[in-house]
């Protein structure tokens, strides 16, 4: 890790005693360079820009978001770019020493998490609280305690895409109607989208969702009122449950007859399994949009479709 950024360091160091500058004004084709770290990223700005920008993503479809460390060839991109998105949370935080080392004074630079309001990262009853046998990660999740998984709430997201747009209509000006047009029919979908999780929720049975996973839905839950259990918070990095963790997760199914237990999306999926097996719960799948698989990516699906699929999954945990 740390010969990894030093290797880096000396790249940007190379890049600058060769005169090899980048042009930041546009790529080649006149068209602006935006670079994200994740996918919530990419499909807001692939909705609102389509093919006017060149958009990249750093993370790969189908990888892990959290324990993604870029590549030099990543660095060389976010020094390209006209625009650079990131979320501005733990999993990111080499964003910072990335920019420190590098001239941005062409670059615009956005972290999701200054557009919304944040919480902190919140340990509920039963949860696996790893910061009594882990002093060390009890450091890193305490420095980093706001929670960084800001666009699982449809609200959020809005307010991120009303932002990303101002700043694009800024930056790029000779397409700032097309980009208002597009965000503005992309934001009517996720109002749309914000009414019926609303409906959903507010005339549901049950109130309570349990994960046998992390969970990064605190902005999610909190926005529709909705209480959970999970075996883990949004900011672990922990996947093996004690017995204790998975006993008190399927205490709670039994005796609420919560009929779904949730994982989340590229998961092993095999604390839910145990707790499905057990319970008979069904278990099903609530996507927090980090990251898609390849096939996906591959065929467009985003955001919209992610969340509709979630709204389905709701139904059958809820009513
Ligand atoms: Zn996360």
């Amino acid at each position: 890790m740390k010969k990894q950024i030093l290797i880096i360091m000396l790249i940007i160091a190379m890049l600058s005693v060769f005169g090899c500058k980048p042009s930041r004004t546009a790529g080649q084709d006149g068209k602006l360079n935006v670079t994200v770290t994740i996918f919530p990223a990419y499909d807001f700005v692939r909705q609102i820009a389509g093919d006017k920008v060149n958009l990249t993503m750093l993370l790969s479809p189908g990888a892990e978001s959290h324990s993604f460390e870029p590549s030099p060839r990543d660095i060389i991109t976010i020094q390209n770019s006209d625009l650079f998105i990131f979320v501005g949370g733990e999993s990111d935080a080499w964003v910072e020493r990335i920019l420190q080392s590098m001239n941005t004074d062409n670059m615009s630079i956005f972290a999701m998490m200054d557009f919304v309001d944040v919480v902190e990262e919140e340990f509920v009853e039963g949860m696996e609280h790893d910061h009594d046998h882990d002093h060390e990660e009890e450091e890193y999740c305490e420095d980093a305690e706001y929670d960084e998984h800001v666009w699982t709430s449809p609200r959020n997201a809005i307010l991120i895409i009303r932002s990303i747009t101002e700043l694009l209509c800024k930056i790029d000006e000779s397409n700032a109607e097309f980009y208002t047009e597009k965000a503005a029919a992309y934001i009517e979908e996720l109002q749309k989208l914000d009414a019926a999780f609303y409906e959903l929720i507010a005339g549901a049975k049950r109130k309570t969702i349990v994960f046998g996973d992390r969970f990064p839905f605190r902005y999610f839950v909190d926005a529709y009122g909705l209480s959970y259990y999970a075996a883990f918070s949004g900011c672990s990095t922990d996947t093996e449950p004690s017995a204790a963790t998975v006993a008190f997760l399927i205490n709670k199914i039994r005796a609420e007859q919560i009929p779904v237990v949730f994982h989340i999306e590229l998961s092993n999926e095999r604390m839910a399994n145990t707790i499905s097996e057990e319970t008979g719960a069904k278990k099903l799948l609530l996507h927090s949009v980090h990251n898609i698989t390849k096939r996906d990516f591959d065929s467009g699906i985003g955001y919209l479709e992610l969340m509709r699929r979630n709204a389905g999954a709701l139904r059958e945990a809820l009513y």
